[in-house]
């Protein structure tokens, strides 16, 4: 990671205008990692935007600085522009440039410098400089070992530490998932000793629900299957569900992880229709212990992530959603 972080500070020795950007229903850790990177790329007098392909979940609206964001699907020429006005990109959090739809289709006709910092397995190869890191739980612990790295630790301020904190909590499952060590908790004492107030960021993440969200809950635990023989059980919501109880972005986020809340589940999943396009679906699955979400995904669902968190794609309908899922479950 040195030499790749090296290069990056050739690149920031000079003032330059940098955009961040990150991919498509930008998570905690897409939001927290941006914008630690964008306070500290501010701090040293750069010019920044951060650019989102789609709008971020309300329970993220009180991260510092989200106020600035641009989002790409609110208006397309503006955020094009800031791109092709840049001089850096980094692309955060994913590492494929589909996962950031129209976005990414400027991005990668973008002339400049690109970069990669992300944690996802199999990087497609798309950027002029990649920081790939597999094995670390979270993009913005790779944010904060760059900041490290780069010997600048004593930048890292209240709001940086708090978007840190923020993506790290997240996509560890507040800091439940194997990946999570003693370097994990060691990064996270010296970002309370920041300030960071970890049960003000707990509560506005995870006890800030809408009503809306519990009633969605309530539906996917209505209809959850088990396939007991495969350890697993399977979930879903549709259009019409996400309508009749006045569905609200991140709504549906973590009701997948209720199916591994049963002793013996080791698998679980959630296929949560499209609100726009009919027989549409965004799958979502979690496990517990070995079991490789991504390689699943990816094998069957065109899509991709972790070992025990993963997503993808179906289009046809419920019916046909889950009887190939169950026969594919059988072929795995
Ligand atoms: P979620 O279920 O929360 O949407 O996603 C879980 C994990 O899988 C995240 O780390 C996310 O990056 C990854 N993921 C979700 N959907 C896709 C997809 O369509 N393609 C790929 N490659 N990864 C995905
Ligand atoms: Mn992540």
């Amino acid at each position: 990671m040195r030499t790749l972080v090296d290069k990056i500070n050739e690149l920031l020795n000079s003032k330059k205008r940098i955009t961040i950007t990150t991919h498509t229903n930008p998570d905690g850790d897409a939001i927290g990692s941006s914008f630690a990177l964008y306070h500290y790329l501010l701090k040293h007098n750069h010019d920044v935007k951060v650019v989102t392909p789609n709008k971020h979940p309300e329970f993220l609206d009180w991260v510092p600085g989200i106020k600035d964001v641009e989002i790409y699907d609110d208006n397309p020429e503006k955020c094009k522009k800031i791109i092709n006005d840049s001089d850096l990109v980094f692309t955060l959090d994913f590492n494929d440039l589909k996962r950031a739809s129209k976005l990414g289709l400027t991005i990668n006709q973008f002339k400049g410098t690109t970069i990669m910092i992300d944690h996802h397995q199999n990087p497609v190869g798309y950027s002029d400089i990649e920081i790939s890191e597999p094995n670390i739980t979270s993009t913005s612990e790779m944010i904060y070992m760059f900041i490290k790295i780069s010997g600048k630790i004593d930048k890292i301020d209240k709001d940086i530490a708090t978007c840190i904190y923020l993506g790290m909590m997240t996509d560890t499952g507040s800091f439940q998932y194997k990946g999570v060590n003693s370097s994990t908790h060691q990064i996270i004492s010296s970002l309370l000793a920041c300030g960071v107030d970890n049960n003000k960021i707990y509560n506005n993440v995870y006890n800030s629900n809408e009503i809306s969200k519990l009633r969605l809950l309530s539906v996917a635990l209505k209809n959850l299957e088990l396939i007991t023989e495969n350890k697993t059980a399977v979930m879903h919501i549709t259009q019409d569900d996400l309508k009749k109880n006045d569905y609200k972005k991140g709504d549906s986020e973590g009701i997948v992880n209720y199916g591994l809340t049963l002793s013996g589940i080791h698998f679980s999943v959630i296929f949560i229709e499209d609100e726009d396009e009919k027989n549409k679906f965004k799958i979502s699955f979690r496990s517990k212990e070995n079991f490789p979400c991504n390689d699943f995904a990816s094998s069957f669902f065109n899509g991709g992530g972790h070992l025990n968190a993963a997503g993808g794609i179906y289009k046809g309908n419920l019916n046909s959603a889950i009887e190939y899922f169950k026969k594919s479950l059988n072929e795995f």
